[in-house]
């Protein structure tokens, strides 16, 4: 099946007065999918009984969203209101509450993932990963969940699941389960704060890298602790990817450390996680007492940075949105990017890193052949979706609509 789009605006370039970028310049076009990929983009395609027609009406194509953390599998999503009781043990207040709610949370635990996917969908994603709880008291029934629920997705969006031992893998005594939930087929293995939860930081990453080298997967582990004792977390964890010779992905969620360091440190640990390739996904936190990570600092050195919710509403949080286009506007605002240029190349956080136009200035997206995984957003350039949180009308993934929102075009207006 072939699927049209008629009067799609497109990035060209950058305007400028003189040697400053003013804004982008835009053309339109029709564009034409087949078989997932785009197939033609010219000013006027010929309309043929095959093709499916939609009318951009001069709406902005965008490289589609990219969820990279959340917990799909624990949430109020979908649920009555219900806010957060108050911290009075740190992160060991949320586990022990965990060691009670998931349970009851059970019989809900599957049509409230499937609400929480819903709704990244309509906000324009087409990947999600899901970090997926392994504890003592609800065993792999969360892997089974997740991974039933995602599948039922799978001809709409690509995903990948982390195993995750939120209650220590050392702490909670979580080896066996950790190796069931494996053995069931996840992408990832995960892990959370080795000093602070499993209170051995050697002992906990060694086995987190050794099983995923066992099991030949990738890892993502939750690294809240801050200061000095986040960097030598980094560190050891980099150690140990040496000592057992591990090559998959991995990322540090969260990287909290990375916050509050002096000049030489951040240098310094950040040319090693450059270096080993890890990967930092990050929620852009900006609550009082929630210092941000330096995210363009880290890019601009060879630190991959992608974004994630984290929670859109459960016990550690309220506040999700599952917007990615609004966390972008916060991260925007977070480091003072007010210019076209800026806000323009911040969506490379949120897609895996494509952006309409480089650096330069030069159109890199879309390109014929590229896989057909996209958005229609009512703006006239990246930046001013960014900015002003323009609406997505329509969401596209592997070449077919997945998505369509009811939506007045008002262009550059908004
Ligand atoms: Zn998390």
């Amino acid at each position: 099946m072939q699927l049209l789009l008629k009067q799609v605006r497109l990035e060209q370039g950058y305007t400028y007065d003189g040697e400053t970028i003013i804004g982008t310049k835009t053309d339109f076009f029709d564009v034409l999918i087949d078989n997932g990929i785009f197939a033609l983009i010219e000013k006027e395609i010929a309309v043929t009984d095959e093709m499916t027609i939609i009318e951009a009406n001069g709406q902005l194509l965008l490289p589609s969203l990219r969820e990279m953390h959340i917990h799909i599998d624990k949430t109020y999503f979908g649920g009555e209101w219900k806010a957060p009781t108050p911290v009075t043990e740190g992160i060991v207040t949320r586990i022990k509450e965990e060691e009670w709610l998931l349970p009851q949370q059970l019989p809900v635990a599957r049509e409230r993932a499937r609400k929480v996917v819903e709704h990244y969908i309509a906000n324009g994603h087409t990947h999600i990963r899901s970090h997926c709880n392994i504890t003592p008291q609800i065993g792999t029934e969360h892997i089974k969940i997740t991974k039933e629920v995602l599948a039922e997705f799978e001809d709409q969006i690509t995903y990948e699941i982390v195993a995750f031992p939120q209650h220590g893998l050392l702490r909670s005594n979580v080896e066996p389960l950790m190796r069931e939930a494996l053995e069931m087929g996840v992408t990832h293995i995960g892990g959370v704060d080795p000093a602070t939860i499993d209170r051995n930081i050697h002992q906990s990453l060694e086995k987190t890298v050794a099983l995923a080298k066992e099991y030949d997967v990738a890892i993502d582990i939750h690294i809240h602790d801050r200061d000095t004792l986040g960097v030598f977390e980094f560190d050891v964890l980099m150690d140990f990817i040496d000592k057992y010779e591990f090559k998959n992905p991995v990322t540090i969620s969260h990287a909290m450390a990375l916050a509050n360091l002096e000049d030489h440190v951040l240098e310094r640990i950040t040319e090693r996680l450059a270096d080993y390739k890890i990967d930092i996904t990050s929620t852009v936190p900006t609550g009082l007492g929630k210092s941000t990570i330096p995210i363009p600092y880290l890019y601009d050195r060879g630190v991959f940075i992608s974004m994630g919710h984290d929670s859109l509403t459960d016990h550690w949080s309220p506040f999700g949105t599952g917007d990615t286009i609004h966390r972008l506007n916060i991260l925007t605002e977070r480091f003072r990017y007010i210019t076209e240029f800026d806000i323009s190349q911040s969506l490379k956080y949120a897609t895996g890193g494509i952006t309409p136009l480089n650096e330069k200035g030069e159109v890199v997206w879309p390109k014929v052949g590229d896989q057909a995984n996209a958005l229609l957003a009512d703006g006239v350039s990246t930046a001013h979706v960014i900015a002003r949180l323009c609406p997505i009308s329509t969401v596209i993934s592997k070449g077919k609509i997945i998505h369509q929102n009811e939506v007045t075009v008002k262009g550059e207006y908004r």
